[in-house]
């Protein structure tokens, strides 16, 4: 498959109506999108069309089983106006390694990265250059063939959208370390970015919420005594000088965030460890005045610092520092995402 993706141009543009001085996370969206549909065991060729409202059979087992799968990447531009994506294969191969868990079908890199560097190009404009901002890009395939039958679908409908988005900032957050519920349990999903995960998050932190924390800290199902992701990032922790995080493993999201993070503390100098943290561990670490910084680390909001955790009923608060690990590797990861320092892991794809 060449360059023979069909582009049906939006007849009208909604760009004038969007403050990009003010842009919000995600709520936008850009004119048009790219959709591909997978039929008789193969994909068509993918085609963008104008950005707009669906129509699905009822029976399409996406509302019926939860076949549904996604991805989160983004796209900046720098100070000349170079479009570039930040590991953009592997997404690809992380939709791919869900789409195996969720019984959906694979779909081919070509596609994936022809199709998507053909819808940036024509949104070009659309990609902000405030500071912070970038295009939220949203991939996701879910399942279209019918049937009240438990079983996979036959087809699937792969789409990409996207959101012009300002910088992801929600302010320190206090983070409530979960004791009874799970984000994911041995043998399941956990580790696929499936929209059921995420509906199954949504009831645990509106009860935090009620007890005044932001986020939930997720624990594993089993003993809920080592710490896994934080919402739906990947949580960091600083002991003294060692930066820490837990091994990916079915339950926890393989973050490309997390894996950068790792190698630009490596490059930095910073000592890190890849262990299962305990919570005991942290809530020593925070008595004896050891423990310096938790932050969860994730596409939208990059790295995101937080203020303290509650555990067992008991809050315990995390220090300001003047110079903060979570500052410096979010310096170092986004001056590499924006194209304003050298890229020493071939990170970078300019989309040209
Ligand atoms: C997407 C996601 C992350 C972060 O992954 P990135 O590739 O860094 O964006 C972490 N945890 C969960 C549960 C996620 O869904």
């Amino acid at each position: 498959m060449e360059n023979n993706i069909s582009i049906e141009k939006s007849k009208t543009t909604k760009i004038q109506d969007v403050d990009f001085n003010n842009l919000s996370f995600g709520s936008v969206y850009t004119d048009h999108m790219l959709v591909c549909d997978y039929k008789n065991g193969a994909w068509e060729t993918p085609k963008i069309i104008p950005y707009g409202n669906l129509s699905l059979d009822p029976a399409s087992k996406i509302f019926h089983y939860g076949q549904s799968i996604f991805e989160g990447m983004k796209a900046y531009k720098d100070e000349a106006g170079k479009i570039f994506l930040f590991r953009p294969t592997d997404n690809h191969a992380r939709l791919n390694k869900s789409a195996e868990r969720l019984a959906m079908p694979s779909i081919p890199e070509s596609h994936f990265m022809e199709g998507l560097e053909t819808l940036l190009k024509l949104e070009k404009d659309w990609i902000p250059t405030t500071a912070g901002s970038s295009l939220y890009i949203r991939p996701f395939m879910f399942a279209t063939g019918v049937g009240f039958h438990a079983s996979p679908a036959d087809a699937y409908k792969l789409i990409i959208a996207c959101a012009p988005s300002g910088a992801y900032f929600s302010g320190k957050v206090k983070v409530l370390i979960e004791q009874t519920y799970s984000r994911a349990a041995n043998g399941g999903v956990g580790y696929a970015k499936a929209g059921g995960n995420y509906a199954g998050q949504f009831y645990p932190t509106k009860l935090a919420a009620e007890k005044g924390y932001q986020q939930i800290i997720w624990t594993d199902d089993n003993t809920h005594e080592y710490i896994e992701e934080a919402g739906a990032m990947n949580v960091f922790v600083r002991i003294n000088d060692t930066l820490m995080t837990a091994p990916t493993n079915d339950r926890i999201l393989d973050g490309i965030t997390r894996k950068s993070i790792l190698k630009i503390a490596e490059d930095e100098g910073i000592q890190t460890e890849v262990r299962k943290i305990k919570v005991s561990e942290l809530v020593d670490a925070a008595n004896n005045g050891s423990l310096k910084e938790i932050f969860g680390a994730g596409t939208a909001a990059v790295i995101s610092p937080l203020a303290g955790f509650g555990f067992d009923g008991k809050d315990y608060d995390l220090p300001e520092l003047e110079a903060p690990f979570s500052a410096r590797l979010k310096k170092r990861i986004t001056d590499i995402q924006y194209n304003r320092a050298e890229d020493k892991f071939g990170w970078r794809h300019e989309v040209k």
